[in-house]
């Protein structure tokens, strides 16, 4: 087939055009693999004496761009790489406990961790010959009481979801410090913006990147910093092998959405804190959590911890049960009624029937999750909306419980 159009070498790679200019926008390096001049500079890279990526799940370009402004966000220490972006917020807090937790070690956590980060402390580490005590974390006296020597970690978040109560996160870590244990929080909730963990003598921070700081409901992402560079390879090791990488794709969508992270998260904030006062003033609502609303449980601890920053997110409970809720949200469908949050755009999730409905009743009522109960996750939309929005869903709901 000498007369074949096709040339030899199509398949062969090539190189990437020069250029004297370079790309403003940050590129996508899908390349799953990268080649070398020889085995001497293959061995050089291997042996850390030079830098150089090899194969995707061990790092890629586009993980790495991400990884440095959440660091410079977070403030994370740089010793040892800074830190390490992997497939989901559930990733990274499973390549935290499980990359440096040893069959014997124990771990303390917080009573009303994110759901699956429960289950993997509850159902997965015994399995691996570890085990989880809960503790109460506004309470800073039971972490204290539930720690053991043969305790390793300690894994806290700053507010609860969907309750928002306020860890007594510097009281925890004093603690933990006494005793010599690490503590990790997830600060998926709070965000740099509002609590910076390693400031406050956190070992580990982990984020679902998922949330807020990507912001737009289109990717799936973690991250996760260790102040110790040995626990930072611990953790990154064990990510490597369990093939948690994230996609470069997913990382490069995040990095845009990045961009914004300070103006979404001011906006969403500052509508929260309106949105808490509007809903506040409606009939048919029992009572509204937000963190820095003088109503709240743990008021002047969110102000001592928080300052003024109360956050995007804030919960409320109607008056009347499921066919009240059902009612809510059917009046006001430009709200997703979706259980994510950190979006853009306003969401609504009803814990009882979604990240609770497998809690014991009777725990959940202990927590005041009723079926009156919803979280809201709130945008940068314009405030007048907002509050068209809610005022009809209440509405709706009230007409229905009276
Ligand atoms: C969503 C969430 C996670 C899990 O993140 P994924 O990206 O969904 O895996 C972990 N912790 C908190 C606090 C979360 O809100």
């Amino acid at each position: 087939m000498t007369d074949d159009p096709i040339p030899e070498t199509l398949v062969r790679r090539t190189a990437w055009p020069a250029s004297v200019s370079r790309s403003v926008g940050t590129p996508l390096q899908t390349s799953v693999v990268y080649a070398s001049a020889d085995p001497d500079e293959l061995d050089a890279q291997y042996g850390g004496k030079v830098e150089g990526y090899t194969y995707a799940r061990e790092g890629h370009p586009n993980a790495d761009v991400l990884a440095r402004k959440i660091d410079a966000l977070e403030g994370a220490p740089s010793a040892g790489g800074g830190g390490i972006i992997v497939g989901s917020g559930m990733a990274a807090v499973s390549a935290t406990v499980l990359g440096l937790v040893r069959k014997g070690d124990h771990v303390v956590a917080g009573a009303q961790l994110y759901g699956r980060s429960l289950k993997l402390l509850t159902h997965d580490l015994p399995r691996f010959g570890a085990s989880a005590t809960l503790a109460d974390p506004t309470d800073a006296a039971s972490f204290a009481a539930a720690i053991r020597p043969e305790t390793k970690l300690i894994l806290i978040e700053i507010v609860s979801n969907p309750t928002l109560r306020v860890a007594d996160a510097p009281g925890i870590i004093a603690a933990a410090r006494a005793r010599g244990v690490k503590v990790a929080v997830d600060n998926t909730f709070t965000t740099p913006r509002g609590f910076r963990p390693f400031d406050e003598g956190a070992d580990i921070v982990i984020h679902s990147v998922t949330k807020m700081l990507a912001g737009h409901a289109d990717v799936t992402l973690g991250y996760v910093a260790a102040r110790d560079p040995a626990d930072r390879a611990a953790i990154r090791e064990f990510a490597v092998t369990t093939g948690m990488t994230g996609s470069p794709f997913d990382c490069w969508q995040a990095e845009r959405g990045l961009y914004s992270f300070h103006l979404r998260y001011d906006r969403s904030e500052e509508n929260a804190r309106a949105l808490a006062d509007h809903l506040a003033s409606l009939p048919g609502i029992r009572r509204v959590v937000y963190p820095t609303h003088p109503s709240h449980p743990d008021h002047n601890r969110a102000l001592a911890l928080l300052g003024r920053r109360g956050g995007h997110m804030l919960s409320f409970e109607l008056e009347g049960g499921r066919a009240a809720a059902n009612a809510l949200t059917r009046a006001m469908p430009g709200i997703a009624f979706a259980p994510t949050l950190g979006d853009i755009g306003t969401t609504l999730s009803h814990p009882a029937s979604s990240s609770h409905r497998n809690v014991p009743e009777a725990d959940r009522l202990a927590q005041g999750i009723t079926e009156g109960f919803f979280r809201i996750s709130v945008g940068v939309e314009d405030i007048g909306l907002l509050r068209r929005d809610f005022s009809r869903g209440v509405a709706a709901a009230h007409a229905v419980s009276r």
